[in-house]
Parts: structure tokens; C-alpha cells; sequence
């Protein structure tokens, strides 16, 4: 089989011409529509001199101009290096110059970002806005160059699609390097893991320049021929009426969207009736609020577990069969996974220990990072950083990230099954836990909670853990935040907190 991103796309076009391919507040935009707008983009940015092995940054937030762009700059050859537009300038410098783009696609809003930074960069061309004025180097421009015929180069599944930049909590970003084969295997094993079909509409709120979402919400659907409903931002109340006007069959989210989508009090099942299939992932969903979503809007939410590096998806809960809830579920077709160790040996069933993959979905390693790229790619095996333990039927559990495991006095303390409990507290919106260091101790339990009952103090919240955990897991700590730090697709962000307590 020859994986190809552009290619999934051409057949969907070939396949269903007048299949919504996506929709955009009201307007949709065929599969036969679809293919002609990327070919003029392609052709565009020919005309400008791009070619083939060439980087172009995305720098835009959910829009059809994302989609367009994304797989123009795929059907020449090129490779895509999706950014948060929400980035500092510094950080939208360090990823321009590490990654050597040759132009950008962005919104008009990053203009004044981007104006300075085009100066420091030899490698830069020229920058593309959309929605700006008419002017030039607009999106309106780009397109008019494109149209004529135009023919687009060979592309190999070898070749490089896309660069991700990883959030790495240490040092700096790293460029996971992703092949059409990566990205495109990993596509079709969750859209046939998902059952997802051309009747699909999928949500795509999750922003596109992270990994889930350009998998999941974008790519999957693509290869199939569903419609991809655009949601430029995340509103839990803006969601709950998309997924009902817009009659959306699978929602896609991360754990924090379902918590605020939970909170609704104006939300019903009859706002959910047309879904058939939740999908939460790139954090672990609390079971508690897993639950408790299910039972407010009749729904059914898969959990799935995946990395920037394996673009993204390792393992999923099934469709059909048994789910385990807490568990992220089994691996998906071609990927393989292993608990070893630390001297790389498996470790029996059920014991923790560092969790490796293998598949076609494992990037080809960090750009210009021979060392950070040898230390997690191992014998063919990809390093995840996560510990985790399978069960006998091979069902996955995420433990934590290796770096937050916290250890008390010896003991080891996973941050997680402290938030699971401070989760079954009817009050408690949100939580999370971090080692704080301790002198008796090393380290001991520090948790930021966020809760709807003002009254509360940090005594009633340890007596509630006290008869859920042992003495040396409870929090010492417990603090109140209005909200706790995020990042752009919603993961709390520890390395926050950390910071939270060194200032104190
Ligand atoms: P990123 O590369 O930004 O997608 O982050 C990947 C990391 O997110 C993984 O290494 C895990 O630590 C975490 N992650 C993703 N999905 C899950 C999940 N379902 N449960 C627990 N952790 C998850």
C-alpha cells in the first residue's frame, strides 16, 4: 500500500464530487470543490517559487484556509509546519528558523508579529495573509496566480509531510518529522478503528496545527469522504449548538472540553442525539467525568492515547467490544506496544514501567536533533516518555508521564490517581497535582483544584482523600486556583504549576 495524504484526498474527490467535504458556518465546500481549490493553492505557491522539499509555515487558526493550504502545500511536495498563532513572537522565530520555511500562510492578525521576524530570516520569501485588505501577497492573490492548469510533482510516501513541534517541557521545542506514510497510515488505522464512513460529520473544534486534530478531525475524515465541521474556537455552549444544527456524528475533544461541556447547565441529550460517538485524548479523561458525561447526554466516549511523535494515535479503546474505562485501550491496527524496564527488558503483565511503539506511524526523528532523536528511537523502538501498564487482554494504561511521577519518601506517587480521587469530589471542577520538595520527604503532594463551593478549605479537601488513599499519597497542600494553566488544545500544564510554587 502507498500512503498518501493528497492522494486520500484525490480519491474522496474522485469517489464523492459532491459530498460536503467540509462546512464553514454556513457554507460548505464540496470534495470536487475541495480538490480544485488545493490544486490552485499548489499551483499558487509554485508560481511564487516554492517546490518540492521546501517548508511552509501555517500560522492559522481551524479555517477552510487551513485546510486548503495544508493540503496544497502536501500536493507540491512541500512539508507543512503547522504553528500556534497564539506563539510570542520569539517562539514563532525559533520554530520559523529551526524548521528554515521558505514562506507562511497567515492570518492578517499575526501581521504585526511577523513583521520584525521577516527581517531576521534569510531563508523567508514572503508571507501570505488571509483576510487582510486587498493587497498584495493576500490569499486572494496567491489564489488568482494558481489558476491554470498545473501539474503536480511525484510525491513518495517516504517524504516528508509535516513538522511538529513538540512542547517538550525541557529545553527547546523539537521538530518530530512526520512522512506521508506516518501521518497517512495512522489516518487510515483510526478511521477503520472509528468506523467513520462518508455519512460522518466530525467536529473539528481542537485546534489543526496539533497532531490530534489534524489526524483525527482532518485527515481520518478525508480519507473517507465525511465532512469536517470547521469550529475556529473552542465556546462549550457554541459546540453544544454546532453538534445540533449542524446534526455532527462524532465529536472529538480533549478532557478539559468535556468538563466545561458538562458544567452546561442549558445543555440536554437532545442536543447530542445525532452523535454516535464521542473521542477524547491527548490527556487522560478523569473516570469520574467520564461517567458522569455519559449519563447527562446518552452518549458513549472512546478514550485514545497518542504522541506528536507517532502522528498521533498508538491506541484506542474499541468500538465494538469491550471498553475499559481509565484504560486508553488496546493498540491500534500495525502499531505495536511494549512496558519494559530500565534496562529495556518487558515487564510482566500489569506492572508499570516505560511504554514503546513501533509502527508506521513513528516519525523519522527530530529535525537537526541527532542526539534527542537517538534517545528516544531505540532499537526501532519509539521511547513515549509515558508509563503505562497492560493488562492480560492488552489493554493500555497510561500511568503518567515518566518526568511527573513524584516520590515520597521513597514511594512512588503518580500524580493521576490523586486527581482521580480529588475528581470524585462533587465539588471539584478541576485538578491537578505536582511534587513540591519536601525536606523530610524529598518531595511531597502539592494539589491546585478549582472548585464551585467557595467555602471550602484545604482541610476538607485532605479529610476527603484521607479514606481513598494511603497516608503518604495524600496532598500536604491543596491550593485554589480560578483556573488552572492550559495549553492551546486544553492539556493543563504542570510545568506551570512548578513555576506557580517557586515563585511562593
Ligand atoms: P503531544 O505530543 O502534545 O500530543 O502530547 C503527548 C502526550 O500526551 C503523551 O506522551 C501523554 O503523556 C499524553 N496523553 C495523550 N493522550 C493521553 C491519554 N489518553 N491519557 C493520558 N495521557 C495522554
Amino acid at each position: 500500500m502507498n500512503y498518501h495524504l493528497d492522494g486520500n484526498l484525490k480519491r474522496s474527490a474522485s469517489h464523492f464530487p459532491d459530498r460536503n467535504a467540509y462546512i464553514y458556518g454556513d457554507k460548505g465546500v464540496t470534495y470536487k470543490e475541495l480538490n480544485q481549490l488545493v490544486n490552485r493553492f499548489a499551483a499558487g505557491l509554485s508560481a511564487r517559487g516554492i517546490e518540492k522539499g521546501d517548508g511552509v509555515a501555517l500560522l492559522l487558526g481551524n479555517s477552510p484556509e487551513f485546510v486548503i493550504a495544508y493540503y496544497g502545500i502536501l500536493r507540491l511536495g512541500a512539508f507543512a509546519v503547522p504553528i500556534n498563532p497564539l506563539f510570542t513572537q520569539g517562539e514563532i522565530n525559533y520554530v520559523l528558523d529551526n524548521s528554515q520555511a521558505k514562506a507562511i500562510i497567515a492570518h492578517v492578525s499575526a501581521e504585526q508579529k511577523l513583521l520584525e521576524i521577516k527581517e531576521q530570516l534569510e531563508n523567508l520569501k514572503f508571507v501570505i495573509y488571509t483576510d487582510a485588505e486587498d493587497q498584495e501577497g493576500t490569499w486572494e492573490h496567491l489564489m488568482e496566480a494558481g489558476d491554470h492548469t498545473y501539474e503536480s510533482p511525484f510525491v513518495d510516501q517516504e517524504d516528508l509531510a509535516v513538522i511538529l513541534y513538540t512542547s517538550g517541557t525541557t529545553g527547546k521545542p523539537k521538530g518530530a518529522m512526520l512522512s506521508h506514510r506516518n501521518l497517512a497510515s495512522n489516518a487510515d488505522s483510526v478511521s477503520k478503528w472509528l468506523e467513520m464512513h462518508e455519512e460522518d460529520r466530525v467536529m473539528a473544534v481542537l485546534p489543526m496545527f496539533h497532531v490530534f486534530s489534524m489526524t483525527v478531525c482532518l485527515n481520518a475524515p478525508i480519507a473517507c469522504g465525511a465532512t469536517v465541521l470547521i469550529v475556529p474556537r473552542f465556546s462549550s455552549l457554541d459546540v453544544v449548538s454546532i453538534i445540533r444544527e449542524k446534526k455532527a456524528t462524532v465529536f472529538v475533544g480533549v478532557p478539559t472540553m468535556y468538563n466545561f461541556i458538562f458544567q452546561l447547565s442549558e445543555a440536554t441529550m437532545e442536543d447530542f442525539l445525532s452523535i454516535r460517538l464521542c473521542i477524547s485524548g491527548g490527556a487522560s479523561i478523569p473516570i469520574e467525568l467520564l461517567q458522569k458525561f455519559e449519563s447527562k447526554y446518552n452518549v458513549f466516549i472512546l478514550e485514545g492515547y497518542g504522541l506528536s511523535e507517532t502522528a498521533p494515535v498508538v491506541a484506542f479503546n474499541p468500538l465494538r467490544g469491550t471498553r475499559k474505562p481509565g484504560s486508553v485501550g488496546l493498540n491500534i491496527p500495525d502499531t505495536k506496544s511494549k512496558v519494559i524496564d530500565e534496562n529495556g527488558k518487558e515487564v510482566p503483565r500489569g506492572e508499570v514501567g516505560e511504554l514503546v511503539v513501533q509502527g508506521p506511524n513513528v516519525m523519522k526523528g527530530y529535525l537537526d536533533m541527532p542526539e534527542a532523536t537517538s534517545a528516544v528511537l531505540i532499537d526501532e523502538w519509539f521511547y513515549t516518555g509515558d508509563l503505562a501498564r497492560m493488562d492480560e487482554e492488552g489493554y493500555i494504561y497510561i500511568v503518567d508521564r515518566k518526568k511527573d511521577m513524584i516520590i515520597v519518601g521513597g514511594y512512588n506517587v503518580y500524580p493521576r490517581e490523586v486527581e482521580e480521587v480529588l475528581y470524585e469530589h462533587p465539588a471539584i471542577v478541576e485538578a491537578a497535582v505536582i511534587g513540591v520538595p519536601d525536606e523530610e520527604y524529598g518531595e511531597s503532594i502539592k494539589a491546585y483544584v478549582v472548585v464551585k463551593d467557595k467555602q471550602l478549605t484545604m482541610d476538607d479537601m485532605i479529610r476527603f482523600c484521607q479514606d481513598k488513599l494511603v497516608k503518604y499519597k495524600l496532598p500536604r497542600y491543596v491550593e485554589f486556583l480560578k483556573e488552572l494553566p492550559k495549553n492551546s488544545t486544553g492539556k493543563i500544564l504542570r510545568r506551570e504549576l512548578r513555576q506557580l510554587t517557586e515563585v511562593k
